[in-house]
């Protein structure tokens, strides 16, 4: 574990007001989850997973067809898809964009795969202005920090944090009511979407058939983001894409339901292509950048592959009782909880967090409540078996390997065996219930001190099995 990671979570665990704001936050979601997919209220839930799980299965095995398809639609509507690799070249496309039409003002709804790009910084480190206008996310943009939640981004700070943020960065008379909190942040944005040149979207769902970008909101900024500049950018990751308009059935039922208990969000727009003639609003120019950005290394594994299903819905957040202790910013990367431990390692490489995928009870209660069936567990399993590959292939461990070795040794020569046992027993403590505590550092420090003081090894018997079965 890398003394970042392990210094976040300590001070995470250490600050108790944080703990009961992200143990408040989790448990309200979690239970407005619970009573909206109850089988009084979605009798066809399970079933609704299942198709979902198919859906995305066919797609991603397919992924390469439907992207096609997706362009295809896209440009028959008078818009542009741009492949991107990287970081790099999404930023790299859309500061060309705003050089080419003088563009120095931007927008953006809420997207967790601009913030897996670090899009903000990057545009602002060219000299362009990138204003989020999603309220979490507002907040910490001035803030400057990361989203702590997928879903709900500022899910660690309370409205006192939010009067304090404001009062300081937008030199406003402190307010502590949420509503006048909320008509403060209005009152800037609003400004900012009638002066902006370049509104910068992500996107829930690409429909392959209809090349439509489908965002699923709360607030209404994502539909002002994306109609009231003149050009709208959307950037989504490859895996986004479904085949058919119909199939959004299914996942509309699921999305809202698990990540924040409605049972259909407030906002649901669907956008292909730009302004037609005719109409009154919209923007001029229409793009979709699709970002591979490490997903493509997923595919050709069959089995962990499945990380890709993700609508990134937060319901395996809420749930799970370590990224409820731990937070959001523990994690090293912009995607926390169950999710992020298993597609971080991926996307970014085993190396970048080896400890991520141990950093799970594996209880499985992330794999129950996921809307898309991934098997979360057995994933972070997979994972757990690349990174000791990696260990052993990078010669670490070399300690664990000999002490492996010896012990397998010993287990294929029975009489070397029964030597070690008749020697163990022979040291062995009397068991009373003192030794193990007494044990020196770092075993008997910490914790580790507290839950050894409760135990002991008991006795060791006169004789070995192998004596008694002899002599029985
Ligand atoms: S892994 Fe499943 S539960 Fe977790 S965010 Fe993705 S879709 Fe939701």
């Amino acid at each position: 574990m890398s003394v970042e990671f392990d210094q976040k979570i300590h001070d995470t665990l250490a600050n108790a007001s944080l703990q009961l704001a992200i143990y408040t936050a989790t448990g309200r979601l979690k239970e407005k989850r619970i009573e909206v997919t109850a089988e009084n209220v979605l009798p066809d839930y399970q079933e609704l997973r299942t198709q979902a799980n198919a859906l995305k299965k066919h797609t991603i095995d397919n992924l390469d067809h439907y992207l096609e398809e997706f362009e295809r639609n896209v440009e028959a509507y008078g818009g542009k898809v741009v492949y991107c690799k990287d970081a790099t070249e999404v930023s790299d496309f859309v500061l060309d964009l705003a050089k080419r039409r003088g563009s120095k003002l931007i927008v953006k709804s809420k997207s967790m795969t601009t913030e897996e790009v670090d899009l903000n910084e990057r545009l602002e480190h060219h000299g362009l202005e990138s204003v989020e206008t999603d309220l979490g996310e507002y907040i910490l943009q001035l803030a400057h920090e990361k989203p702590y939640h997928i879903v709900a981004p500022a899910l660690h700070k309370t409205r006192y944090d939010v009067a304090d943020l404001f009062t300081k960065a937008l030199h406003v008379a402190r307010e502590t009511v949420p509503e006048k909190l909320t008509l403060i942040a209005r009152g800037v944005l609003r400004e900012k979407f009638l002066k902006a040149d370049i509104g910068i979207s992500g996107a829930n769902f690409l429909i392959a058939d209809s090349g439509a970008v489908v965002l699923v909101e709360n607030e209404g900024n994502a539909r002002l983001t994306t109609s009231a500049p003149k050009i709208h950018v959307a950037v989504a990751g490859i895996e986004k894409v479904i085949p058919r308009a119909r199939d959004l059935a299914v996942f509309l039922k699921l999305l809202a339901r698990s990540a924040t208990g409605q049972l259909l969000s407030v906002y649901t727009s669907f956008l292909a292509g730009p302004r037609r003639v005719g109409e009154v609003d919209g923007p001029e120019e229409f793009y979709v950048v699709l970002l591979d950005n490490g997903r493509t290394r997923l595919l050709p594994d069959r089995s962990k592959r499945e990380s890709l299903y993700c609508i990134r819905c937060g319901a395996c957040l809420n749930t799970c009782p370590v990224y409820r202790k731990i937070g959001g910013h523990s994690f090293p990367w912009v995607y926390s909880g169950p999710i992020g431990a298993i597609i971080t390692p991926q996307f970014m490489g085993i190396s970048h967090e080896p400890a991520l995928p141990f950093a799970s009870s594996l209880c499985g209660a992330c794999g129950e409540v996921c809307p898309v069936k991934i098997d979360i567990p057995k994933v972070l399993l997979e994972l757990r078996g690349d990174v000791k590959k990696m260990e052993a292939r990078e010669g670490q461990n070399r300690m664990e390997k000999l002490a492996f070795r010896v012990f397998a040794w010993v287990m294929t020569h029975p009489r070397i065996y029964e030597m070690a046992g008749r020697l163990a027993a022979s040291v062995a403590p009397a068991g009373d219930g003192k030794w193990i505590g007494s044990l020196p550092a770092p075993m008997s420090v910490g914790p580790m001190k507290a839950w050894l003081s409760e135990r002991d090894l008991p006795p060791s018997p006169s004789k070995s099995f192998r004596e008694m079965w002899r002599n029985r």
